[in-house]
């Protein structure tokens, strides 16, 4: 016995899918008002959501008609000609309004700018009542109260207050970064507690500028003012935004902001992208923030993967991945050796008078350094290699410019970003003075970056050396997967791999890259096929090669608690300052930092 399902129980099944949580309610909302054309939206919620929602905003508005359309459902005034791969707006599916209103008690009431008077309309549980004028300016306000009453099971799911209001922040906060052209607020709480949560006004500025603010006032102004600016193209795909320098990191990725065409998305080929361009200047468990927007042109992406939009598949994305990495490369080595000035305050700040010993690592407070820099696992893990000796001694030492053996270099030096070497102190930090301040060098940091640096060159100009294998590697894949890898073929020479097709989903690997080592080849071209298949692209043997120079980059630097004289701490100095991505390790440490003449007087309250 086949049954049509009534059109309630069909948007209850819906609204499993839509609303997830109330934090989904609120971003089918905010969407709405966005694509209304609003100026100004306030989002009003209570008890995380579970209450009430609230959202008003001084768009379009809707007619009596349209009200009566807006909750039905597949109703949309977004789809032109029904056309599913020119999707300009965020809602084009028309059933958020339906969905919710299945299972909470929504009202809606709206006026058009040149209407005498609002309407509303309200759906409970699914019952819709006839519309009824109402006193209201232009625009629309949209209430959600008692979300899933009419689904208990799904109500069991919600998380306590805080964990839901905070989701709802965040989706929030995410809307609001790729609109500056719209002011935002989001209040939260009983009538005898309201809270703000954010409140962003519109920005006038240039479009540049009003980016910026925009990312300032949400992800603060540390990120502002350590954000290098990324602009890049390719074949007509736009890429612009913000990527905060390395030394300013977080321990997850939680303040990476990806958008596609003004959609924020959470992807997880962006996500990886990002996680490449950093992969050389980065821990393993550090987080880069970025703030990072795709224009693609709509037929080129494919919104419509998932209810909730979060997602989008891309045509070419192997394009959009090398267009992101190529483009964060860039604006990280455009930045040379620029560290975040955070680290500058986090010193300072460490410098508290009166308390002599106080170590970097004990700083009292919440200080910013004293969270943001702790080392890693996998750096304390790694440093029982620093104390090995390094047989490479071209690498180990720095080459010295004849100029620094010049008798009066001390004076020219200063005119240098870095400034002059003039001591060591614990065989470890170099201590330079510049024309207005000092600079504090952690040698390993800054060699081990110079020798990577060198490697990296190297390997661009010379290519891999490769090693054949005593007895090739067979390896069973299933056929397309090695019929993929196999068109990569060429490309994997270049990197030292050499596979050869072996019959049907067989692959036979004779060479692989010198500088891996005895490496696991089975594992290592498995996941080759998984990347290419799932990417079109193989990353992962670049980036395992880039690993590798990282790591010996590490153990061929010199250690810390060796002594340096003059002309040796100035030649890596100098090296430093023409060397790109020299303001941080290979593990996103801050190689030096500067205490400016003025910050050094405040300390002594002579300012
Ligand atoms: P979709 O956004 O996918 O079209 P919805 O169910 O979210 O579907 O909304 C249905 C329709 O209601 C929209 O296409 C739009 O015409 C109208 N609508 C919803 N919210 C608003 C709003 N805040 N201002 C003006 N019109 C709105
Ligand atoms: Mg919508």
């Amino acid at each position: 016995m086949i049954r049509r399902l009534p059109e309630g129980t069909v948007n209850r099944i819906a609204a499993g899918e839509v609303v997830e949580r109330p934090a989904s309610a609120v971003k089918e909302l905010v969407e709405n008002s966005i694509d209304a054309s609003a100026r100004h939206i306030e989002v009003t919620v209570r008890d995380g959501g579970k209450s009430l929602i609230a959202v008003v905003d001084d768009g379009v508005g809707m007619t009596r008609e349209d009200l009566d359309l807006a909750i039905q459902r597949h109703a949309t005034s977004k789809l032109r000609d029904d056309n599913l791969v020119d999707i300009r707006t965020l809602g084009f599916r028309g059933e958020a309004l339906p969905s919710i209103g299945a299972v909470s008690r929504l009202s809606i009431t709206s006026r058009v700018p040149d209407a005498d008077n609002a309407w509303t309309i309200t759906v409970n549980g699914g019952a819709v009542s006839a519309p009824m004028p109402a006193a209201a300016p232009s625009g629309t306000r949209v209430e959600i109260r008692d979300l899933f009453f009419a689904t208990p099971a799904r109500l069991k799911f919600m998380k306590g207050d805080r964990s839901e209001s905070n989701q709802i922040v965040d989706i929030v906060r995410r809307l609001a970064m790729a609109r500056p052209d719209i002011s935002f607020m989001l209040r939260e709480g009983d009538s005898d507690k309201p809270r703000d949560r954010l409140r962003v006004s519109a920005t006038q500025s240039d479009l540049l500028d009003a980016k910026l603010q925009r990312l300032s006032d949400i992800m603060g102004r540390e990120f502002a003012e350590n954000a290098l600016p990324i602009n890049a193209e390719r074949q007509g795909v736009q890429l612009s935004g913000y990527a905060a320098v390395p030394t300013l990191s977080r321990a997850n990725s939680m303040q990476q902001y990806l958008f596609v065409n003004g959609r924020p998305v959470r992807d997880r080929l962006l996500l990886g992208a990002v996680r490449g361009a950093y992969m050389d200047f980065l821990a393993r468990n550090r987080h880069p923030m970025v703030a990072i927007f795709l224009e693609i042109d709509p037929p080129d992406v494919d919104v419509n993967v998932h209810p909730m939009k979060a997602e989008v598949r891309f045509r070419e994305a192997g394009l959009i991945r090398g267009l992101i990495v190529g483009g964060l490369k860039q604006a990280l080595s455009d930045s040379g050796h620029r560290t975040s000035t955070s680290v500058a305050a986090a010193a300072l700040g460490s410098f508290q008078p009166g308390t002599p010993g106080l170590g970097a690592g004990q700083r009292p407070g919440g200080g910013f350094g004293a969270t943001e820099f702790q080392p890693s696992q996998h750096l304390a893990s790694q440093s029982s290699a620093f104390q090995s000796p390094f047989n490479s001694p071209d690498m180990a030492t720095p080459t010295a410019p004849t100029a620094t053996d010049a008798p009066n270099m001390e004076d020219v030096a200063r005119d240098f970003p870095l400034g002059a070497a003039r001591a060591q102190l614990h065989e470890t930090y170099i201590i330079s003075q510049t024309n207005d301040g000092m600079i504090v060098t952690d040698q390993h940091a800054a060699h081990e970056r110079l020798v990577y640096e060198r490697m990296k060159n190297s390997l661009a100009e010379s290519g891999i050396a490769r090693q054949a294998l005593l007895i090739p590697e067979v390896i069973e894949l299933d056929e397309a997967a090695a019929e993929k890898l196999l068109d990569r073929a060429t490309e994997l020479a270049e990197l030292g791999l050499v596979v050869e097709g072996f019959g049907a989903g067989t692959v036979v690997v004779r060479e692989t890259p010198a500088l891996l080592g005895d490496v696991d080849v089975q594992g290592l071209v498995r996941d080759l096929a998984d990347e290419v298949m799932s990417l079109g692209e193989a990353f992962g043997l670049k980036e395992r090669l880039e690993e590798v120079c990282g790591t010996m980059a590490c153990h061929g630097s010199v250690r810390a608690g060796r002594r340096l004289n003059v002309p040796e701490m100035n030649a890596i100095l100098r090296e430093m300052e023409q060397t790109p991505h020299s303001g941080q390790c290979n593990h996103g440490r801050p190689t030096y930092v500067e205490l400016r003449l003025a910050d050094i007087e405040r300390l002594f309250g002579r300012r």
